[in-house]
């Protein structure tokens, strides 16, 4: 019989000692430029919420007021009886907000891209990937069983090296890459991967889950940052991240959207979003549509807080958005520092392998439109306080 303690017990062991032992810490507040986590109030540098939604009044007030017309559970899948008027109404306002012909809700972004990928291309096919996707990008293409190519992060020459040398043995091909990578902040050459996705007679997917309610007019996305309108297949995004809420989308071609109702299987065997969550991305739209100001403030705090970290010495990678990695090496030094942060009172979590590679470890910074500018200096003062006392600024 198999020993289950044993062996799990050993694997464990070996990610406390390697330092990639994930110590999941409890908020006991709501999310916010300030949190109570494991019962002490700290800055929080961790969470997606860009833009200060998760929670902000109006969604909570829309939540609660959907909750009394339509109660909380959709209770079945959409393709059966879960497709409530909200969740048409959610994929209407969306598509209107990307600029995009169509759009489909999915429980997530992780389902959207389970989803969307095996719906797109299977065994005779061909995926060029990013090498630096996201795991569910990564599942999504390994579930539709085609071939995956990974080409160079964000190199454009490696796609099209790879499109013409393997290109011709398949039947359909799909590009895809993350628009803002989350690890380390930098966005997509959109525009010339597209040029070579078109030329390689390629379907194009980007997933946009850090752009949405970021980049772009008003937080419209990749693909307006770029102003590539109606020349990407599919956008994958998440409602999780600037939405403050849950669920993914995928919008763009509307016979592609009309196709994933059909063969999506995270849309056909795994329930809706709820009836609360729905409202509240209603209501973020709303919001995004009435006024471009929490996306500025979130882009004039992200520009003050890289700009005083350079000042202080500290390497934050390649980043050109609010994610800041302030890279360290060694798996074990990002997690002192984050212990010793979390001392000081600020919350900003250690990354490192499997996440990003071996050796690459950071702490990452999320910055928001709900910090303001005290919160910043003061999570600039422990980082400074913390930085020199481990030696990793002078
Ligand atoms: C966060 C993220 C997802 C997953 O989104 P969820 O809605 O939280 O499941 C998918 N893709 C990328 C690129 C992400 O950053």
């Amino acid at each position: 019989m198999v020993n289950v303690d044993a062996w799990a017990g050993e694997e464990l062991d070996g990610l406390k000692q390697a330092g990639l032992y994930n110590h999941i810490r409890t908020i006991g507040s709501p999310q916010g430029a300030w949190l109570q986590v494991d019962g002490r109030r700290a800055l929080n540098f961790c969470s997606n919420n860009y833009l200060g939604l998760a929670n902000h009044p109006r969604l909570v007030a829309a939540a609660r007021q959907a909750m009394d017309t339509h109660g909380i559970g959709p209770a079945a899948v959409r393709s059966i009886a879960g497709t409530m008027d909200l969740h048409v109404e959610l994929d209407r306002r969306i598509a209107a907000f990307k600029g995009v012909e169509a759009a489909v809700t999915f429980q997530s972004g992780f389902t959207a891209n389970l989803g969307v990928i095996p719906a797109l291309v299977g065994k005779e096919d061909v995926i060029f990937s990013d090498e630096l996707n996201h795991a569910s990008i990564i599942d999504g293409s390994r579930l539709s069983g085609a071939t995956i190519l990974r080409y160079p992060h964000c190199d454009p020459a490696g796609l099209a090296a790879a499109i013409a040398e393997h290109r011709g043995q398949y039947r359909r091909a799909l590009v895809i890459t993350d628009g803002v990578f989350s690890m380390d902040g930098d966005i997509a050459p959109l525009p010339e991967i597209y040029a070579e996705a078109r030329k390689g007679d390629a379907m194009l997917m980007v997933d946009d889950a850090h752009g949405e309610g970021v980049l772009g007019k008003g937080g419209r996305g990749i693909v307006d940052h770029y102003g590539l309108h109606g020349k990407v297949d599919v956008e994958v995004g998440t409602f999780s991240k600037a939405f403050g809420v849950v669920g993914g989308v995928a919008a763009g071609n509307a016979k592609i959207v009309e196709w994933l109702k059909q063969r999506g299987r995270p849309f056909l065997f795994s329930s809706a979003m709820t009836v609360p969550d729905v409202a509240a991305c209603l209501a973020a739209v709303d919001l995004l549509e009435e006024s471009t100001e929490l996306v500025e403030r979130l882009w004039s705090n992200t520009e003050f807080f890289k700009a005083e970290m350079k000042k202080l010495g500290f390497d934050i990678g390649r980043s050109v958005t609010p994610i800041t990695p302030v890279m360290l090496g060694q798996a074990t030094l990002a997690q002192e520092f984050s212990k010793a942060l979390y001392e000081a009172g600020v919350f900003a979590m250690a990354i490192a392998f499997p996440t990003v590679p071996r050796g690459a470890a950071r702490i990452r910074v999320m910055i928001s439109a709900a910090h303001s500018t005290d919160d910043l200096e003061q999570g600039l003062h422990s980082f400074a306080e913390v930085g020199r006392s481990l030696g990793v600024i002078s």
